[in-house]
């Protein structure tokens, strides 16, 4: 009965996809093992393009509220279920659920004074180190604590569907063959992460100068940025922002020649369908969060104030992103586009 493991995801698109080699590692250890994912709405459309996921748990649960009498339904809705289960974000209330199901081993990082709740405990990565690439640090859960997980993980994967990226095009007035160039300019953690809007408007007139279909990808939150965008571009990129679903969107990365994100959720989307990728970082580190697939350019200043990991320019500058040009950025979409190495547009 107890063959099953439930893993409860990150809160966030890329935390999910750089937890997605912990999966990848768990399954090719236990082929039959069914792995389960406990995941809000907002990564539950990513949780299910995963190939090593059996099924998805939603609930729709605030983000800071504590919700702790339907935590504790679910949990005993769940009890007798699951051998095994993987806490991966780092509060103690997201550990509820597998201590209410009972689950025997429940492992993750000590996270908020866990005691109890989590019984294979990983300590905390020490305060003020040099932060490891974040994909080890959820492999290091499939192991026993203290031991290392491989050198080499594998990089993360998402199933893409051809004939739902041509659908979604042509929902958006877009040609079957269009050559999108998706253009993401969010990043939930804050403004230090976000390349300017005036740089990625005139990336995006000249990228559609030479042929390319621009489109701004985003949140609804990003609106006003991809109008901003829009509006930089001179009318030559069109703006998405808001007026996809999460499934939408990946499915016009799918089907994109070329991404240019923001270090974000959706640059890791880009590199988990192998589409190729220009990256643009600003107060965090590639070496932390990088996107992982071969056909991923990163552009990044390393300057002495790099990585500060803040959410607004303590200096008040943003010179890591100010400094990077639309000419330097758009060499690189070039060079990108004429490397056939680096692959073909997967759904069109
Ligand atoms: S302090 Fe430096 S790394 Fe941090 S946001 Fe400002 S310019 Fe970027």
């Amino acid at each position: 009965m107890r063959a099953r493991t439930l893993v409860v995801a990150p809160n966030w698109l890329g935390d999910c996809l750089m937890a997605q080699p912990l999966l990848t590692l768990l399954k090719a250890r236990s082929p039959a093992a069914e792995i389960d994912v406990l995941a809000p709405p907002a990564v539950a459309p990513l949780m299910r393009r995963m190939p090593e996921v059996s099924e998805v748990l939603e609930v729709d649960w605030r983000h800071g509220n504590l919700d702790l009498r339907e935590r504790w339904r679910l949990g005993r809705r769940l009890r007798g279920r699951y051998a095994h289960a993987f806490v991966l974000p780092n509060s103690w209330k997201s550990a509820l659920v597998p201590f209410f199901a009972d689950v025997p081993l429940r492992v993750g990082y000590s996270g908020e004074s866990r005691h109890g709740l989590i019984n294979v405990r990983h300590a905390n990565p020490r305060k003020g180190a040099v932060r490891a690439p974040m994909a080890r640090f959820y492999a290091q859960l499939g192991e026993t604590p203290g031991k290392t997980p491989p050198e080499r993980l594998p990089d993360p994967v998402l199933s893409a569907d051809p004939v739902a990226a041509i659908a979604v095009k042509a929902t958006f007035g877009l040609a079957p063959g269009a050559a999108l160039v998706a253009l993401c300019p969010g990043a939930e953690y804050g403004p230090a992460k976000r390349w300017p809007a005036e740089h990625f408007g005139a990336l995006a007139g000249q990228l559609a100068a030479r042929g390319a279909v621009p489109v701004v990808l985003g949140t609804q939150k990003e609106v006003p940025l991809g109008l901003a965008i829009e509006q930089f571009s001179l009318g030559r990129a069109l703006n998405l922002a808001g007026r996809t679903s999460l499934d939408d969107a990946i499915n016009l990365i799918a089907g994109s020649a070329l991404v240019v994100s923001n270090d974000s959720g959706l640059m890791h989307v880009a590199a988990a369908l192998g589409r190729p990728l220009v990256a643009l970082f600003g107060s965090s580190s590639p070496h932390h969060t990088p996107p992982l697939a071969a056909a991923a350019r990163v552009i990044y200043r390393a300057l002495e104030c790099s990585p500060c990991y803040a959410r607004d320019c303590p200096l008040g500058h943003l010179r890591c992103l100010r400094e990077i040009t639309p000419a330097e950025v758009l060499q690189q979409c070039e060079a990108l586009l004429a490397d056939p190495a680096a692959g073909q547009p997967a759904a069109v």
